[in-house]
């Protein structure tokens, strides 16, 4: 099968009792237990649910993964998998992963003992120059948030294969249709289900899968210790989300395409950060590890000063945090989405206060320019 055919057929994706071709929302904390002691395939949601187990089969499916798990934010997903390691691990973290992953890192992990160094992972030597006794993973986001920075994972997880650690991969921005890690040779993919996955701003999910088996047994008991696990009704969004993903990922990259040419072209913009642009230093590797350079854009504007005026201005790109759905949402990470990195950190991988992140969503292109055109020409007249 292909994998838009898999988006829409894989995992499970009907109803076995009654042939529905959409699985039911199975809205139950428990199920009868006909013999004692002896509990059926479901035995309580919070281990297991019909309605869940079909999203986990299908992002296991959709990543080449054992077995899939779903939690109740991205973040929750990534708890998770964090747990996995002991008080005295090391890890090694790609310096621009999304804010929330380095506050996890910071402020939960950190005091409990687990110690992190984020380098430029692009960077071999900067990965050597980082290894300890003690790491035990490294952690990439590739294409990166908000820089949209290119690793080359196979060979960032090749050298860590070499080193006995386990490579996880943050595979949100590319997903399984553009990018599989797993295929790549990392051992673990997670997901924010929040952005294309579920693909329209209305839920918020977590998902992570594996293609080893002991690794999968050990998410499974931490998933069910730790209990974060995703509700039926938003495991069902998340899937009926899912089943339309290539066609949605297919316009924002048309979109994406077309306005990073644009911005690239007007005066007011100093910088285009787009993976499909041959200028960008990761191009080679995007065009080599995906199936497209995806809906994500950053740029810079050459006025830092008029970046507020800029995103303000804006009627139908609307201002707000997250990513990945139909409609296209534009973020200043200094200020949101990455304000809990120090600036002194921020600016260190690039981050500077002027970045502007732009999610292009699959409205017309023709109203998205306009719109763009439209804020530009304010910055011109308060001049
Ligand atoms: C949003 C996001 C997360 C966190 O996911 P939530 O669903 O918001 O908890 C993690 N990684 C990346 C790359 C994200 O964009």
């Amino acid at each position: 099968m292909h994998l838009s055919t898999k988006l829409i057929h894989g995992g499970i994706s009907e109803d076995p009792l009654t042939g529905a071709v959409s699985v039911p929302i199975y809205q139950t904390s428990t199920y009868r237990q006909k013999k004692l002691g002896q509990p059926g395939e479901f035995e309580y949601s919070r281990s297991g649910n019909p309605t869940r187990l079909a999203l986990e089969e299908l992002i296991a499916e959709l990543e080449g993964g054992v077995k899939g798990f779903a939690f109740g934010s991205g973040l929750a997903a990534i708890h998770t998998i964090l747990s996995l390691f002991q008080p005295g691990d090391h890890l090694i973290l790609g310096d621009d992963v999304y804010g929330g992953t380095f506050r996890l890192l910071e402020k939960v992990f950190k005091p409990l003992g687990l110690s992190y160094t984020m380098v430029d992972s692009r960077e071999l030597s900067q990965l050597e120059g980082a290894l300890t006794d003690h790491t035990k993973a490294l952690y990439l986001e590739s294409p990166s948030n908000p820089l949209l920075k290119i690793i080359d994972l196979e060979k960032s997880a090749a050298w860590a294969k070499e080193h006995d650690l386990i490579t996880i991969v943050d595979n949100t921005f590319a997903t399984p249709y553009l990018q599989q890690p797993l295929a790549l040779g990392a051992d673990i993919v997670v997901h924010s289900g929040t952005k294309y996955l579920g693909g329209h701003s209305d839920l918020v999910a977590g998902l992570a899968t594996t293609n080893n088996q002991e690794l999968a047994e050990r998410i499974g008991f931490y998933q069910n210790s730790v209990g974060g696990v995703l509700g039926p009704q938003d495991s069902w969004l998340l899937q009926r989300g899912i089943k339309t993903l290539a066609v949605r990922m297919d316009a924002h990259q048309k979109n994406a395409e077309i306005i990073a040419n644009f911005l690239v072209n007007h005066s007011a913009v100093a910088k285009v950060y787009y993976p499909g642009l041959t200028d960008h230093p990761g191009h080679e590797i995007a065009a080599k590890q995906m199936r497209g350079f995806g809906g994500m854009v950053a740029f810079e504007l050459v006025d830092e000063s008029k970046v507020a005026n800029f995103v303000e201005s804006l009627e139908v790109i609307t201002l707000a945090e997250s990513l990945g759905g139909v409609e296209s949402l534009i973020e200043v990470p200094a200020v949101m989405t990455h304000a809990s990195i120090p600036k002194e950190k921020r600016e260190i991988s690039g981050i500077r206060d002027g970045l502007i992140r732009l999610s292009v969503g699959i409205e017309d292109i023709t109203d998205l320019q306009e719109d763009l055109e439209r804020a530009f020409s304010v910055l011109n007249e308060e001049r």
